[in-house]
């Protein structure tokens, strides 16, 4: 425990001495009146002393009376007045607790300040609510998670703001030991919000956005569920056949050499699902390809328009315009397979007698490697989901020519890892163009890459 230390010195010198001062003084002019103008002017004078003492202090006491007054009433309290005697003491001490009390308060006010202007930046919605469920305040985010405006809604009761059922219900049960988890069907807007108990009664409740998780759950659920029946399908065939061949062991020669062929063709379909499975989950999980390895856009185009030869085998028309200087800075096996993805999707749904064309050219914006067909083309409210995993328009003709429903998902990963994008234009009944974008980071002449 803190000793009071005394000094008598300055205790006298601070407040006492002008006190006893003043008494002395009357005390003298009395003893002196006494003297010379007898005992009862010696009294008369001792209480006109003393009067006047009175009168000076409470003159200050006034002062100090209306100053408190004063400064209880408003914002920025009156200067304090100056004091005489042992007042310049109370008004100095006054003076020094007013301005401790400014400091303190200015300090209380910028943690105070800071505090809001954190919480502002979280993500988080934080709502503090008083002993009766009212609002008492929120921070920014916890206004868009609720449709909330803390000007308008402090005060309010909560359960009267904040109208989901689910919510509703969770405050009418009042255990809190789990969080609640609003979902949007829409996928606008999810919540898991969290009640904390604060102080005695009161509670704080958290609120998380977790749209983007929950979506990204679905988008895992989704593709689980499509892997899986994509495999179960040749599995089903390929099982059939060999219950087959177990129940029926003497048929023909020829009908033996068409289940192992159907056989045959379940399992490389099976096999082509596992390799773009594992193309993507590789492209996912390597970071974007250096700029260190150049590939020439004439060799690659070439051996892509023989391999598109072998697939169509004289069935449709291919042409090609191609820059023949470029060269493309990135992962080369990567290009190859976007770009050998659109020109092989071109020959297998543009039916025969169609027209392909291929073109390569650059400018200062980068280089566009574009397929054009005269295909069956692809109506407009398919091709933003185009790209996405197992999304297929035609479902008989991709499984028909071997397709997995992956193709243009992993041609948007190649054309993004290299800072492009995929674009596409379709006419039902006319045809389509796959224009692969890539930067002019991405591209050189031959000449300049020499
Ligand atoms: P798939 O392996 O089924 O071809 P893709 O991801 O490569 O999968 O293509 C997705 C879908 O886009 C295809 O199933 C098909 O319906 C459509 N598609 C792609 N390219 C063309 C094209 N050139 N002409 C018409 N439809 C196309």
């Amino acid at each position: 425990m803190g000793r009071i230390a005394f000094h008598p010195a300055s205790f006298l010198r601070s407040f006492w001495i002008p006190i006893w001062f003043r008494f002395g003084v009357i005390a003298f002019f009395a003893t002196m009146s006494g003297f010379i103008l007898g005992e009862r002017w010696g009294y008369v004078t001792a209480i006109l002393g003393l009067s006047l003492l009175i009168g000076f202090h409470l003159y200050y006491l006034k002062r100090v009376n209306s100053w408190l007054i004063n400064s209880s009433l408003d914002e920025s309290p009156p200067e304090l007045p100056t004091g005489f005697g042992a007042w310049e003491t109370v008004f100095f001490e006054l003076r020094r607790a007013r301005k401790r009390d400014q400091r303190r308060s200015a300090e209380v006010e910028e943690t105070l300040n800071r505090f809001i202007e954190a919480s502002s930046a979280l993500p988080d919605g934080i709502i503090i609510l008083d002993l009766a469920d009212r609002i008492e305040w929120c921070n920014p985010s916890a206004c868009t998670h609720f449709g909330l405006d803390l000007a308008r809604d402090r005060g309010f009761l909560i359960a009267n703001l904040v109208r989901q059922p689910a919510f509703t219900e969770y405050l009418v049960r009042a255990d809190f030991s789990e969080p609640l988890h609003i979902p949007d069907p829409s996928s606008t807007l999810s919540l898991t919000v969290q009640f904390l108990p604060f102080q005695q009664n009161r509670r704080i409740i958290l609120s998380r956005d977790v749209t983007r998780f929950m979506r990204v759950e679905a988008m895992r659920r989704d593709f689980i569920a499509n892997v899986s029946h994509e495999l179960r399908t040749p599995l089903t065939v390929v099982g059939g056949f060999l219950e087959q061949m177990v129940d029926q062991p003497d048929i023909s020669n020829q009908q033996r050499a068409r289940i192992h062929a159907l056989m045959l063709d379940q399992s490389q379909r099976m096999q082509r699902l596992i390799e773009d499975l594992i193309t993507l989950s590789r492209l996912e999980s390597q970071s974007a390809p250096s700029m260190e390895e150049s590939i020439s856009a004439r060799i690659l185009v070439s051996q892509l328009l023989d391999e598109a030869g072998a697939l169509s085998a004289g069935r449709h028309i291919i042409e090609s315009h191609i820059d023949q200087s470029l060269t493309f800075l990135g992962a080369g096996e990567e290009l190859r397979s976007a770009f050998g993805n659109l020109l092989s999707n071109a020959v297998r749904y543009t039916p025969a007698g169609g027209r392909i064309s291929v073109a390569l050219s650059a400018s200062d914006a980068g280089a566009v490697f574009s397929v054009t067909d005269s295909g069956p083309g692809i109506a407009p409210e398919h091709l933003p989901r185009l790209t996405e995993r197992f999304y297929r328009v035609d479902k008989s003709r991709s499984r028909e020519t071997g397709g997995t429903g992956l193709g243009l998902a992993i041609v948007k990963h190649i054309l993004a890892r290299h800072g492009g994008r995929l674009d596409i234009e379709s006419t039902v009944g006319k045809g389509s163009t796959f224009k692969a974008l890539l930067p002019a980071a991405r591209v050189a002449r031959a000449a300049l890459a020499a």
